[in-house]
C-alpha cells in the first residue's frame, strides 16, 4: 500500500467509527448530529474540495460532483424534513471511497504486476578494471568495450561473447521458457538473464541502441496510441456525466410540477430524494477505470509472451485479422541458407564465395549473413567500396577494384549481363565480375519448423486467408506455399510490387476485417506500413521492419500471431463484457430508482459492486493460456 492509500484507510477507519456511534449508541440528536458531521467531513473533505475546484475550472460534471450533490442534497434533505437522519449521506461517502480505495488499490497493484513482467530495464554493465568489477552505468559504455556478466544478472547491452560459456534465461523477452546455451563467439541480446557461467561480451552497440532499450521505448509509447473502444468511453463519460444530470433535475422537478398542476399535493421530498440516489448510482468509474485497465493487462499480457503490441488500437485491430499475408524469407523459413552448391563458374569456387561475400558485407539480407557464415574466413572490408543494395534483387559493389554484382535474375538483367537458369530447387545467387556473368551459388533454405502449424493454427483462430509474397524464384516460391499450406502465392516480386498485393488484398476485404502483414527485412518497411497491421520478427528482423511495424515478434515464431491474435481477441471480449455489464447494471438501477423501488443504499452497492467486477474482470486479460 502506498502512504496515500494508508491515509485514505485510517480516515474510512475513523469515520466508521464516528458513524456506528452516531448511529447505535443512544445519544442525544445534538450529540449525534455533530457525531456525524464529523464523520462526513473525515472521509470527504477531499471529494468536497475536487468538486469545488472542478465547478470553478468550468469541468463542471465528474465523479466527485455527483457525490457532493447527491449528499449534500440527502443532508439539506434530513434538515428540511427535521429527521436527523444523516446516516445516508455518510454512508454513501464511506462506501464511495471504500470503493475508490480498492481501486487504486487493485489498478496500483496490477499495473505493477504487468510493469514486473516486462522487468528488463537493466541498472548496470560491470567493466573489469585492474582485476576489480567496476558497476557502471550502461549508458556510459562505449561500444566495443568488454563487459563481464555474472550468473544472476542481466546482458545489459548488445554484443558478442569473447570469453565463457553459459545459460540464457531469455523468458522476458521471448516467453520462450527453455533455456539457451551459447557459448564463445554467440551473439547475446539484452535483457537476457545469465544463468550459469561467468560471460564476457564485447558490446556490438550502444545502450541506446540495444534491444532492451528498444522494447522498452516500445512498451513507453503503447499506452499513448488508444483504441477506438477506449477513446469512446472516454467521449461518452463527457456527454453521460451531465446527461445524467439533467435527467436528475428533471427527476426532481417534472413529476411535482406536474402533481401540482393536476392539483395534487406534490411530494418535493420523495422525487428530490430519488434525484439524488440516481446521481450517486450513475458515476461511470466503473468504465472509465476498468477499460484501459484491461487494455492495458491485454498488452502486458501478450508482451509476457513474447508479443510486443505498439498500442492497444492494434490489440483492437489485431482481433479482427481476416488476411494474413506473409514474406517468405526469414519470416516463414529460416533464412539461414547453406550454400549446396557452386556452378558454371569460371573462377574457383572459393574465390567466387569470397567475393559474393564481401560484395554483401554491408547488406543485413538472410542471404547475405549467410554467405559470409560459409565464405568462412575474416573479411577484410577495406576491400571493398561503393556498395549499393537493390531491394529484392541483390547487391553491386567494388571489390578489389573489380565491380561485383550478386543477386538474382533480375539484378543480371538490369545489367544487361547474360546468365544461366540453374536446374537445382533452392535460391539462386547469380554473380558478375567487371560485366561478365561469372556462374552462381545455389543456396537452400528451410522451413521454420512449426510454421506449417502456424499456418494451421491461423485458420483455427478465424483467419479466412493466408498469402506468401516472395522476392525469390517461383519455383522455390511454390515448393514452400505447398508445404505449408498457404492459400495463395506471388512469387519474384520487387519491394513495390509487394505493396501492390497488399493494396489489392486490402480493396477485396470486408469494411471491419484487418489484414496483418508479416515480414522481416528492410523492404518490407513500406508493406508493414501499409497493412491494417505490420507484424515484424523483432530477433532476425531489420530495424527499419522493427520500427515500422505496430506489432513485434520477440522470437520470430510464427506460431506467435495465432497466439496474438486470440490474446486480443480475449481483452476485447472482456471489454465488452464490462461496458455491457456496467451499462446493464446502472440503467436497471436508474430505472429502479425513478420507479422509487431502490434507495440511495442500493445505489452505493450498485455502484461499488460493479466496479470490483469491472476490476476483477480486467485484470483477467492479463492472463494468457499455454497451448
Ligand atoms: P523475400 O520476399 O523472400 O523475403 P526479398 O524480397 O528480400 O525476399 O528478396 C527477393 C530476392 O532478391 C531474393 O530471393 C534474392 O534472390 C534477391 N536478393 C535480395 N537481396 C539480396 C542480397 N542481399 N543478396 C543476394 N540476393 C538478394
Ligand atoms: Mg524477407
Amino acid at each position: 500500500m502506498t502512504k496515500k492509500q494508508k491515509k485514505m484507510l485510517y480516515r474510512i477507519l475513523i469515520a466508521a467509527v464516528l458513524f456506528l456511534a452516531a448511529k447505535f449508541i443512544p445519544m442525544p440528536m445534538l450529540v449525534s448530529t455533530a457525531l456525524y458531521f464529523a464523520a462526513y467531513v473525515t472521509i470527504g473533505y477531499d471529494i468536497l474540495r475536487k468538486a469545488w475546484k472542478g465547478i470553478c475550472n468550468h469541468q463542471v460534471f465528474d465523479e466527485n460532483f455527483l457525490m457532493a450533490v447527491a449528499t449534500i442534497g440527502a443532508i439539506a434533505l434530513a434538515i428540511y424534513e427535521k429527521s436527523g437522519d444523516y446516516a445516508e449521506a455518510v454512508a454513501v461517502m464511506l462506501f464511495y471511497q471504500i470503493g475508490e480505495l480498492f481501486q487504486s488499490y487493485a489498478v496500483g497493484k496490477s499495473r505493477r504486476n504487468i510493469t514486473a513482467l516486462m522487468d528488463i530495464r537493466p541498472d548496470y554493465a560491470n567493466i573489469e578494471r585492474d582485476g576489480k568489477l567496476e558497476q557502471v552505468d550502461p549508458d556510459d559504455v562505449a561500444v566495443g568495450t568488454v563487459i563481464t556478466v555474472q550468473p544472476g544478472e542481466k546482458i545489459p547491452i548488445d554484443g558478442c561473447i569473447v570469453e565463457g560459456s553459459s545459460t540464457l534465461n531469455t523468458a522476458a523477452l521471448t516467453g520462450e521458457s527453455l533455456p539457451r546455451d551459447v557459448m564463445t563467439g554467440d551473439e547475446v541480446i539484452s535483457g537476457c538473464i545469465n544463468m550459469t557461467g561467468v560471460l564476457k561480451v564485447k558490446t556490438t552497440k550502444a545502450f541506446g541502441e540495444s534491444t532492451v532499450s528498444k522494447i522498452l521505448e516500445l512498451m513507453e509509447n503503447s499506452s499513448s496510441h488508444k483504441s477506438r473502444s477506449e477513446a469512446f468511453i472516454s467521449r461518452f463519460a463527457r456527454v453521460y456525466t451531465p446527461a445524467v444530470c439533467y435527467s436528475a433535475l428533471a427527476l426532481a422537478i417534472l413529476p411535482p410540477v406536474i402533481n401540482l398542476l393536476m392539483g395534487n399535493a406534490s411530494a418535493w421530498g420523495v422525487w428530490v430524494y430519488r434525484a439524488l440516489t440516481f446521481l450517486v448510482i450513475s458515476c461511470p468509474c466503473a468504465l472509465v477505470i476498468s477499460i484501459p485497465l484491461s487494455f492495458f493487462a491485454g498488452l502486458g499480457g501478450a508482451g509476457h509472451e513474447g508479443i510486443l503490441i505498439k498500442g492497444s488500437n492494434y490489440l483492437e485491430a489485431l482481433s479482427k485479422t481476416k488476411i494474413v499475408v506473409f514474406d517468405k524469407t526469414g519470416t516463414l523459413t529460416q533464412g539461414v541458407f547453406e550454400v549446396t552448391g557452386v556452378h558454371h563458374s569460371p573462377m574457383e569456387d572459393r574465390k567466387l564465395l569470397e567475393y559474393a561475400a564481401l560484395a554483401e558485407c554491408a547488406s543485413s539480407h538472410p542471404i547475405s549473413r549467410s554467405l559470409q557464415k560459409a565464405c568462412g574466413v575474416e573479411l577484410d572490408r577495406s576491400r571493398v567500396t561503393d556498395i549499393e543494395e537493390r531491394g529484392g534483387r541483390g547487391v553491386v559493389a567494388t571489390v578489389d577494384g573489380h565491380s561485383v554484382a550478386a543477386g538474382n535474375g533480375k539484378l543480371m538483367d538490369e545489367l544487361g549481363v547474360k546468365w544461366q537458369d540453374c536446374h537445382s530447387v533452392g535460391t539462386i545467387v547469380h554473380m558478375a565480375v567487371d560485366g561478365e556473368y561469372a556462374g552462381h551459388i545455389v543456396i537452400s533454405d528451410v522451413v521454420k519448423s512449426d510454421a506449417r502449424d502456424a499456418i494451421a493454427a491461423l485458420k483455427r483462430a478465424g483467419v479466412q486467408k493466408t498469402v506468401m509474397l516472395t522476392g525469390d524464384i517461383k519455383k522455390v516460391a511454390d515448393h514452400v506455399a505447398q508445404e505449408l499450406g498457404v492459400d495463395e502465392v506471388h512469387a519474384e516480386l520487387l519491394p513495390g510490387d509487394k505493396v501492390a498485393q497488399v493494396e489489392r488484398l486490402l480493396g477485396e476485404k470486408g469494411k471491419d476485417d484487418c489484414l496483418a502483414f508479416v515480414g522481416d527485412g528492410i523492404n518490407d518497411a513500406p508493406v508493414l506500413s501499409r497493412a491494417d497491421i505490420g507484424i515484424a520478427m523483432g530477433a532476425m528482423g531489420s530495424d527499419a521492419a522493427i520500427e515500422a511495424a505496430d506489432v513485434v515478434l520477440m522470437d520470430d515464431d510464427p506460431m506467435k500471431i495465432a497466439k496474438g491474435i486470440q490474446i486480443s481477441r480475449k481483452c476485447i471480449r472482456i471489454v465488452y463484457e464490462n461496458i455491457v455489464f456496467s451499462l446493464g447494471v446502472k440503467l436497471t438501477c436508474l430505472l429502479l430508482v425513478a420507479i422509487g423501488i431502490a434507495n440511495m443504499w442500493m445505489g452505493i452497492f450498485a455502484d461499488v459492486g460493479v466496479m470490483v467486477l469491472a476490476v476483477l474482470n480486467a485484470i483477467r486479460a492479463l492472463r494468457t493460456s499455454k497451448n
